[in-house]
């Protein structure tokens, strides 16, 4: 039988390894939910979705499996409600503004909401993520509220050279130890995508966020 695309990736994964065990979050955007129930079936429970409705369409049919769902998208204050119930990571906390409302909203018969801050950590140009800078105040924020656990930070540097795209990793990996520092019990830096997992592992990174790699190529949104 050949070997399917996520038992390659996970290889990959545990090779390129260097202590701590690395987390795949299988991202399935665009993915219909007979898709995903298929990773599901042979073992994947971590996935990653940007959208909060579409997320929530999908869990609907995927209701009889005990998935990990990750917000890895842009979370829009308006949806903070629905994000706090329907995840168990936000992986996009990018500004104070969206912690009161995650924190009332999380059933308090859940574990605490899993957040990573995420940190805009080479792209001027890009309106997600927080400036490095702000990260400390962040991470003091999230220990105000009761319903949220804060586990990370979480990048997407910009597509660029490979020297770049180490650059971006070495430094987020310096902003993860620092942060941890203060908050010994951090244990998460999310990094590293189809194209450059294995790099990101390389750098510190403890979660990789893979899509067309586990998938094959999105279809183009129209
Ligand atoms: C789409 C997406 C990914 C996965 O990208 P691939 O190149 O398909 O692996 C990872 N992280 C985020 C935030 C994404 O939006």
């Amino acid at each position: 039988m050949t070997e399917q695309p996520l038992q390659r990736i996970q290889s990959r994964i545990t090779a390129a390894e260097r202590g701590p065990k690395v987390t795949l979050v299988a991202v399935s955007k665009t993915r219909s939910a007979l898709e995903v129930r298929d990773l599901a079936k042979q073992g994947q429970q971590v996935f990653g979705e940007n959208y909060v409705q579409e997320a929530l369409a999908k869990q609907t049919e995927l209701a009889d499996l005990r998935l990990e769902w990750h917000l890895i998208g842009h979370l829009q204050s308006n949806k903070c409600k629905e994000a706090a119930q329907a995840f168990d990571w936000v992986d996009t906390i990018d500004r104070a503004k969206l912690l009161a409302s995650l924190d009332r909203y999380r059933d308090p018969s859940r574990p605490p909401l899993n957040l990573l801050i995420q940190v805009n950590v080479d792209d001027e140009t890009s309106k997600s993520g927080c400036h490095p800078q702000q990260v400390p105040s962040l991470a003091e924020q999230i220990r105000h509220f009761p319903r949220l656990r804060l586990r990370g930070l979480m990048a997407i540097p910009a597509p660029a050279d490979e020297t770049s795209r180490i650059r971006a990793f070495e430094r987020m990996h310096e902003l993860f130890e620092q942060l941890r520092c203060a908050h010994p019990e951090i244990d998460t830096l999310s990094m590293g995508m189809s194209d450059d997992f294995e790099l990101a592992i390389a750098h510190g990174a403890t979660q990789v966020r893979v899509g067309t790699a586990l998938f094959g190529p999105r279809p183009v949104a129209d």
